[in-house]
């Protein structure tokens, strides 16, 4: 282990400064503390995700005060909600119920987005350094103190803060170093792999709306994005689609499109631009995410399947909501632990449902006899379309509109329908209960022990050469 060059000191240090570092640091520095935001990428820079942001994300984008610089990208507002089940097929179509007086998704490529929130970060006082990989954490007296890390001029430093916030996504290096990336309490690996791509759009009668297709067990998206794009993700099931990237993607993904003749018309004479990204072996889960002197925000502590596109927003939400629960107490060790215990408790119970909700989207399966009769509902009743939306713009939570009374009416609809089968709906009676019983013990799934703090760490003082 070689020491560092350099030993300086601040309040808060925070590793990653995408949607879960930046709205951690805009908290933080609005609130007055010296900050230190450290990332191995050099912005702008893409990372490996879709984008869609559901009104809820965009009201988060608000409260972080970085709206207006991300509807500068020139991202159309997307004030219209669209799903639908082929075979029977049914359209599920409405407006959004505002969140925080936003009532419109947006779709914003990383590249700009997260550039977005990293300036808006320094402008709250935030200091960023990137190209800046931290591989290390100080320790002292069992508490994380700071971290050590490389930068851009390839030169080993050291900072010092009284609280180290890990916002360094699934691998991260964080997580690794306090004991806790390779042992999440719940995880459920997704039943679906990502392959997504962007399309110069043709379509401006189509540039309002977000559409979700679900024929068989594919699931496919259409989504306007910024600079006139379209982006269209695929998740084909795992059984039946690549688990590595070959030289065949492109092909493998025009095939997927052409299963789903609503897409294949969306992107009729549109050309597809760029290469075809895939996001393989997914997992779901929770990670312990606060302890003596450390927190893991975004995907570091807690990650959901795409499938529901809640990760920006969450990260960005949690973030932002750890920076503000701390701000006040830096330089009182117990409370400040007590409040990080309470940020990941309220992170947990507030995501739990629609992290049980996700991984039922993820399963990789046709839609349930159940989830076509929900359909069959929402194209009937346009206050069960906007009660589906809602849940994904976290208005409801899923057992709220998929509540027992609802399913039993729902199924009792179903089961005078002809079309339906009643041996299936019997049957998906049966899984609903065991499905049901499943995430309630999993709702009481109690947090593990935090591992105990490598028995050697990093005490030598070094005399600080900056504040
Ligand atoms: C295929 C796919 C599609 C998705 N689609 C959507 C979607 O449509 N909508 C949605 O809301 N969510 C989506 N998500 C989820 C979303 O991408 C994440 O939830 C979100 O990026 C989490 O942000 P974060 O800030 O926690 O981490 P990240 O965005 O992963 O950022 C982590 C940062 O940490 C830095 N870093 C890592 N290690 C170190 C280190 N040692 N030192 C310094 N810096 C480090 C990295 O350079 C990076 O900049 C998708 C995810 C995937 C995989």
């Amino acid at each position: 282990m070689s020491e560092p060059e350099s030993v300086e000191y601040a309040d808060v240090v925070v590793v990653g400064t995408r949607c879960a570092g930046s709205a951690a640091l805009i908290a933080l520095a609005k609130a007055g503390r010296h900050v230190i935001g450290l990332d191995s990428s050099r912005f702008p820079s893409d990372a490996l995700s879709t984008h869609l942001l559901w009104p809820a994300g965009v009201a988060e984008l608000q409260t972080l005060g970085a709206l207006e610089r991300v509807r500068a990208l020139g991202a159309p507002p997307l004030p219209i909600a669209m799903a639908v089940a082929v075979g029977p097929q049914y359209t599920v179509r409405a407006p959004y119920t505002p969140y925080e007086g936003i009532d419109y998704a947006m779709c914003v490529r990383r590249t700009g987005l997260d550039a977005s929130l990293v300036a808006t970060a320094r402008e709250a006082g935030a200091e960023i350094r990137e190209r800046s990989r931290v591989s290390e954490l100080v320790w002292e007296d069992g508490r994380v103190a700071g971290v050590r890390y490389t930068d851009s001029d390839n030169v080993f430093r050291e900072i010092r803060a009284p609280l180290t916030i890990g916002a360094d996504g699934r691998s991260s290096t964080v997580a690794s170093l306090v004991g806790v990336r390779d042992t999440p309490y719940l995880h459920a690996p997704s039943g679906r792999n990502c392959f997504y791509g962007y399309w110069r759009d043709n379509k401006p009668e189509w540039r309002e709306t977000a559409v979700m297709w679900r024929v068989d067990d594919l699931l496919g998206t259409a989504f306007p994005c910024d600079d006139g794009l379209v982006l269209c993700l695929l998740q084909p099931p795992v059984g039946k689609s690549p688990n590595r990237v070959t030289g065949g993607v492109e092909e493998f993904y025009r095939g997927m499109i052409e299963q789903i003749p609503g897409l294949n018309e969306r992107l009729s004479g549109c050309e597809l631009e760029g290469k075809v990204r895939s996001g393989l072996n997914i997992a779901s889960y929770f990670r312990r995410s606060a302890g003596p002197g450390w927190a893991l925000a975004g995907d570091a502590g807690h990650f959901k399947d795409p499938v529901t596109a809640q990760g920006i927003r969450d990260a960005m939400r949690y973030g932002r909501l750890l920076g503000e629960a701390t701000a006040s107490l830096l330089d009182h060790t117990v409370a400040l632990d007590a409040q990080l215990d309470a940020w990941e408790q309220r992170r947990r119970r507030e995501c739990m449902d629609i992290f049980q909700w996700t991984n039922r989207q993820a399963r990789g399966e046709p839609l349930t006899p159940l989830e076509l009769e929900l359909y069959r509902a929402a194209d009937d009743n346009p206050d069960i379309a906007v009660g589906l939306i809602e849940v994904y713009s976290r208005l409801r939570t899923p057992n709220e509109v998929a509540s027992p009374a609802r399913l039993a009416k729902v199924l009792a609809k179903g089961v005078t329908n002809p079309a339906s089968s009643r041996v299936a709906l019997a049957k998906q009676i049966g899984r609903e209960i065991r499905d049901g019983a499943a995430e309630w013990s999993e709702r009481r799934v109690s947090l593990p022990d935090l591992p105990a703090p490598p028995s050697q760490y990093a005490t030598k003082s070094v005399t600080p050469v900056h504040r």
